[in-house]
């Protein structure tokens, strides 16, 4: 079979430990034997980003500005423990977060469902993805520990010297205090994000906030939404029949709950840290759940929503066998050549990603899969636990006949 060529390359980050390795296994059995590949590579290992003081993490996040789409491998963030682990010289920051700062998008969280894995959430029969705006509000808040008696007041001071202020709370003895903030330009183009990857998925939006009670906050996050879809977008979700629409957050809750699914959530900062941890829970499984940052000028980056799962890496640093699952990396590398294809008009990248997605489904639904789908399984074929290099063999099997 002639493998399938690529004109523009793929901006590829390797990560760090157990999905390091199946970063590679998933290239050697189910990628490289049908396509061209064509990648710019930065390896994001923590080794690495060490040797360059983290230079290759604002080279890749870059690169994926200069050509367009990157494909992310789990990589650690460092804390005390990864300080002495690897040597480091610096507690690096997370790679995410500085990819995210430099291309300033919105993270989309989608499970990938199979049959024989049902949700909790008898309703549910189609993805629910989580759209999470993921600047400012209580991650960036000033926060004081009122000691005793006194009065608390906002003030903001203008470029021109005007003088705002107004009382919070006079307070008659110990309390806590926050100040949040959020600026217009980064709720636009969260905004911006979501409109335009409902209109790349063709799936409905739907956006909640508290705004009934936060009348300034919130209610400016509602209003920037609605000018940004009535003057940009209202047209073309028109002509797809697809819906935007806003609604109260306890009103989105309990129809979330109540929904068939396939539709866009988001939600500000920290709704979107809670649902969406809800929400891949209720789905079955951290290893099935696929992440996509969207910058708003198009730039697009690919990811599994988990981390390198350590604690199988160290038995198979041991030699134990592992039965780590490849899912969510695999569907971050077919989600990133489908976008490459799509860009580079080659239709064939595009048949190629459906085949890779359809084969993974269709093995795990035949019972043949990773040791954590098994604890969860309700299929009617007996479940039959592989290993990761087994479980893409299988699937490589099935592409294979597929292709042919
Ligand atoms: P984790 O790697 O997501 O793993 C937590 C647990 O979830 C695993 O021990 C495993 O449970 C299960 N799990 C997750 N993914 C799995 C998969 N593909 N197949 C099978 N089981 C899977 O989270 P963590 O252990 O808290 O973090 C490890 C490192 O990842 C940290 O250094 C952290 O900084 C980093 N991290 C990176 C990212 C990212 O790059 N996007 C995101 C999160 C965390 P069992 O052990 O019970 O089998
Ligand atoms: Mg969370």
């Amino acid at each position: 079979m002639e493998k399938i060529k690529m004109t523009t390359p793929l901006v590829e980050m390797d990560g760090d430990e157990m999905t390091r390795i199946l970063w590679q296994q998933i290239k050697d059995e189910v990628i490289l034997p049908f396509v061209d590949l064509k990648t710019e590579y930065y390896d994001l290992g923590l080794v690495h980003r060490e040797e360059t003081k983290d230079q290759v993490t604002i080279d890749a996040a870059n690169a994926n500005k200069k050509y367009g789409v990157a494909v992310k491998c789990a990589t650690i963030t460092p804390n005390a423990q990864r300080v002495e682990e690897y040597h480091l010289s610096q507690m690096w920051k997370s790679p995410n977060g500085t990819i995210r700062a430099i291309l300033d998008g919105t993270v989309f969280r989608a499970p990938v469902m199979v049959r024989g894995i049902r949700p909790v959430v008898r309703t549910w029969q189609a993805p629910i993805t989580i759209a999470r705006h993921a600047f400012g509000d209580v991650y960036r808040a000033a926060e004081y520990r009122v000691p005793g008696a006194g009065k608390a007041e906002l003030v903001f001071t203008a470029a021109d010297g005007t003088v705002h202020r107004e009382t919070i709370n006079e307070f008659d003895g110990p309390g806590v205090l926050q100040g949040q903030f959020n600026k217009d330009s980064s709720i636009a183009s969260f905004a911006r994000s979501c409109f335009q990857y409902a209109v790349d998925t063709k799936q409905d939006l739907w956006f909640s906030t508290k705004d009934t009670i936060s009348k300034k906050y919130d209610h400016t996050f509602k209003d920037i939404f609605q000018e940004i879809y009535d003057a940009e977008y209202k047209d073309k979700f028109e002509a797809l029949g697809i819906e935007y629409f806003y609604t109260l957050i306890d009103d989105a809750v309990a129809r979330v709950i109540r929904s068939k699914g396939g539709f866009i959530w988001a939600c500000k900062n920290y709704d979107g840290d809670v649902m969406s941890d809800m929400v891949s829970t209720a789905f079955g499984s951290l290893a099935m759940m696929t992440s996509v940052l969207v910058s708003p000028d198009g730039n697009y980056e690919y990811e599994a929503a988990h981390g390198t799962v350590t604690r199988h890496y160290y038995k198979y640093l041991k030699g134990e066998e592992t039965s780590t699952n490849p899912v969510a990396t695999l569907f971050a590398w077919s989600g990133a050549l489908r976008k490459r294809g799509e860009l580079d008009g080659i239709e064939a990248l595009g048949r190629y990603a459906d085949a890779l997605e359809k084969a993974t489904i269709d093995t795990i639904e035949s019972g043949t899969m990773t040791g954590d789908l098994c604890a969860m399984w309700e299929g009617d074929a007996p479940a039959c636990k592989v290993t990761s290099l087994d479980f893409l063999r299988a699937i490589r099997a099935r592409l294979e006949a597929a292709l042919a």
